[in-house]
């Protein structure tokens, strides 16, 4: 049996494949996304689905069209998760693709808030360890990256880095002991090492770059296939980016399952208190995986969630709005009083989180003196992301300018 997982990022995945491998279960990324992608997706969506659903979907058949691959081997990776969207509806959607079109072998891995990994049995516990420290770990790569990359001056050096880095992460992830203390010994080792090749990189940061976050729906924001790799550009007109990390979703998860648990009256169930020690020792393993950085990201410091649905109460009160919307919103102000220069939100086209976030950024920039936000929307047509960025970059420039005097 084969488990495939949706490359939502490239590194993370990885990691994330190396999760399921650290306990004995054989996994892979599907292959990068590309016009077949696109061409399968359609074919076998009926187009009112969201984009991520169309490239997920268009991804999975590639892996079953491929003749190498036996389908009663292959189960697909498709989480569930509750919301105001349609997210929920992509695993039973998926079924009944595959049952419709002759596949009804192929089973589908889909983890939920309810039973978390239960599929997996008694390797449930130690997979999620595991692809916790990977999270968070693909996260803190993604950040040597992104602050160091603007300022390399071999162009091409720092993704190298980055590259090997992730690929010896996730060699000694696979490889690493289970025991939980040995196994984030091991990984903390790992990561130290991936720093120092990161400090490494000559870099030139004689000049400031505005700094320009990135919030948004997390597939596509994270997928630089959807989103035309916007980062890159970004990078490429002169920014440095800041993007909100794929751990902001799973604290965002864990508060609200206990805000739930809570309403319900269930603060002294035993599910519960099984949420409140999950959380305990997520945060624990990752003060434990960021101590060696603690320097290095003293700058770049990512908001806790309570500053982030804080700071989203005047705007879309958490406990009336849920989901990404109340993230992004949010996430805007705290990245704001840590200095930010301007605001992407990415995200799929006709996605209902982006249209609520893009209705209410005017009132948060005016409230942030006139600090730009701009939403950008992708569905596997071409954006003129050069006339979009180049523009929206002038803007964030002359806000850096104003602020720093
Ligand atoms: S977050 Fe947006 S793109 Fe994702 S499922 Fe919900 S509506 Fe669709």
């Amino acid at each position: 049996m084969k488990i495939v997982i949706p490359r939502m990022a490239d590194g993370s995945v990885r990691l994330l494949v190396a999760s399921f491998r650290a306990i004995g279960i054989e996994a892979e990324p599907t292959p990068p996304s590309d016009s077949r992608t696109l061409e399968l997706g359609a074919r076998y969506t009926s187009g009112d689905e969201c984009f991520p659903a169309k490239v997920t979907i268009g991804d999975f058949m590639k892996v079953l069209e491929e003749p190498k691959n036996d389908p009663a081997e292959i189960m697909l990776l498709m989480p569930l998760a509750d919301g105001p969207c349609r997210y929920g509806q992509y695993a039973p959607y998926l079924r009944s693709i595959l049952d419709k079109h002759g596949y009804r072998q192929v089973r589908i891995l889909s983890p939920n808030c309810d039973d978390g990994y239960a599929d997996l049995g008694h390797l449930a516990r130690p997979f999620m360890r595991t692809a916790w420290r990977a999270a968070v770990a693909g996260d803190i790569l993604t950040k040597l990256l992104l602050m160091t990359r603007p300022y390399e001056t071999t162009r091409g050096s720092t993704d190298e880095v980055y590259r090997q880095s992730v690929a010896k992460l996730a060699a000694v992830m696979e490889a690493a002991p289970l025991r939980p203390r040995d196994q984030l010994r091991t990984i903390c080792k790992e990561l130290r090492a991936c720093r120092n090749r990161f400090q490494n990189i000559a870099m030139d940061r004689r000049e400031r770059k505005p700094l320009i976050g990135i919030v948004g729906e997390i597939f596509c924001r994270m997928n630089p296939f959807s989103n035309q790799d916007t980062i890159r550009k970004l990078e490429e007109y002169g920014a440095e980016v800041w993007p909100a990390g794929f751990g902001e979703w799973v604290w965002y998860a864990n508060t609200e399952e206990l805000r739930l648990l809570k309403l319900r009256g269930q603060q002294w169930s035993l599910r519960f208190w099984t949420a409140r020690l999950r959380c305990y020792i997520q945060r624990r393993d990752e003060n434990s995986l960021l101590e060696p950085f603690l320097e290095d990201f003293r700058c770049r410091p990512d908001p806790h969630i309570e500053e982030i649905l804080d700071a989203a109460q005047p705007y879309l009160p958490p406990d009336g709005a849920i989901g990404e919307m109340v993230l992004n919103v949010g996430t805007v102000p705290c990245l704001a009083r840590r200095g930010i220069d301007g605001i992407i939100d990415i995200g799929p086209f006709t996605c209902m989180n982006s249209i609520v976030c893009e209705a209410i950024y005017p009132r948060i920039s005016r409230d942030l003196g006139g600090l730009p936000v701009r939403s950008l929307y992708f569905d596997g047509m071409p954006v003129d992301l050069d006339m979009e960025l180049g523009i929206f970059m002038e803007i964030a420039r002359a806000y850096k300018r104003r602020e720093s005097r």
